[in-house]
């Protein structure tokens, strides 16, 4: 890591917290600042026991572009840029927030690295692509067209094309990275595998959106990590790269898979009605970041990685039980 003063937004959500643990763990000698709005989809939980003299936290919202500017200057080397909301289902009924969070906030945080010449890696999803049909065995590439399907998906799509024109335009030093799904520790209940984890345990049904056929690449939250990293140290600037580890699964073969772990019979589900817009197949070729960078997956077994997040969510029940509270709350003042 060649940078010592690094500003994570959205450190408090899941991938980001997961970063900073990396981040701390693997380098001793950087300083670490933690701007996130703690919207429902966090916590400090999550992060209470990162902070210290080298990991600090601000409450702020980064679409107010004053209050961010009070916290990113000359100072910063690096913006690592999480910040965003990112739960589809919410995009539908709620979308200005999106707008806000994902548009808004990365352009404020643009002109802040323009401002200071900071190093600026922007953190987006496989989403921005659209879908394939099921049956298709095609996969996206970093230069596949834009797509997106959802309210959420259109606004990273948005922000990615912000960070491109602020390349071009402005010679910002930045690169992008387009994840596919993840799934690890500190994951929001609300979200495909934490819910069918915390259902259970809790003796609810886990629940199927449509035929349960819909196929996703999930990739673990510790190998999203390195593969940033990786990209900050040896990424080329202005480039895009495209995060999998090939493992494609439908829905109902990842709840399948728990459902064995956890000792159910394979029929303990029910089926709900779909989403609208929902996507079918993502699938991603990642191969520019495992040729061009050098990167290789720890995770490859994804029995092992789903066993290893079962356990977590099952010795982590205040955790979770409170983010379920927090969201319910909420839910219940609007
Ligand atoms: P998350 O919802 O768990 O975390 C997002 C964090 O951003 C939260 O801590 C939230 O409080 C914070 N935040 C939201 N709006 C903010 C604002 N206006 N100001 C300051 N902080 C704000 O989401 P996640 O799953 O950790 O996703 C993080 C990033 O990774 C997002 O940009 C998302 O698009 C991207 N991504 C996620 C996945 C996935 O599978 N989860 C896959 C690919 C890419």
């Amino acid at each position: 890591m060649n940078y010592k003063n690094i500003v994570v937004t959205g450190g408090a959500g899941f991938i980001g917290s997961n970063f900073v643990r990396y981040l701390k763990e693997t380098y001793k000698d950087i300083q670490i600042t933690i701007l996130d709005n703690l919207t429902y989809a966090s916590s400090m939980k999550t992060i209470e026991d990162l902070l210290d003299d080298r990991v600090s936290f601000y409450k702020l919202d980064i679409a107010n572009e004053l209050a961010l500017s009070n916290y990113i200057d000359e100072g910063v080397d690096l913006i690592v840029h999480f910040a965003a909301e990112s739960f589809n289902d919410k995009s539908l009924h709620d979308t200005s927030v999106f707008v806000k969070s994902n548009i808004v906030g990365t352009h404020n945080l643009l002109e802040l690295a323009r401002k200071y010449d900071i190093r600026f890696h922007h953190i987006s999803t496989d989403e921005v692509y659209g879908d394939f049909p099921l049956e298709s065995k095609d996969k996206f590439t970093e230069k596949t067209q834009y797509n997106p399907s959802s309210p959420y998906a259109a606004t990273k799509a948005s922000a990615d094309l912000l960070v491109k024109a602020w390349v071009r335009s402005f010679g910002v030093r930045a690169t992008i990275s387009n994840c596919s799904n993840n799934y690890g520790p500190y994951q929001n209940p609300e979200k495909f595998i934490p819910r069918q984890i915390t259902n259970l345990l809790t003796g609810q049904q886990a629940v199927l959106y449509g035929a349960g056929l819909n196929i996703r690449d999930w990739i673990h939250v510790k190998d999203h990590c390195r593969a940033i990293d990786t990209i900050i140290d040896k990424g080329v600037i202005g480039e895009t790269y495209l995060i999998g580890v090939n493992n494609e699964r439908t829905n109902i073969e990842v709840l399948q898979k728990i459902l064995l772990q956890l000792g159910k019979s394979q029929e303990d589900f029910k089926y709900i009605a779909d989403r609208p817009g929902h996507d079918l197949r993502y699938g991603i070729d990642a191969s520019k970041l495992y040729t061009e960078l050098g990167f290789t997956p720890l995770y490859v077994d994804f029995d092992k990685g789903l066993q290893e997040v079962i356990c977590w969510y099952q010795d982590h029940e205040d955790w979770w039980q409170e983010m379920i509270a927090q969201k319910q709350m909420i839910n219940k003042s609007l």
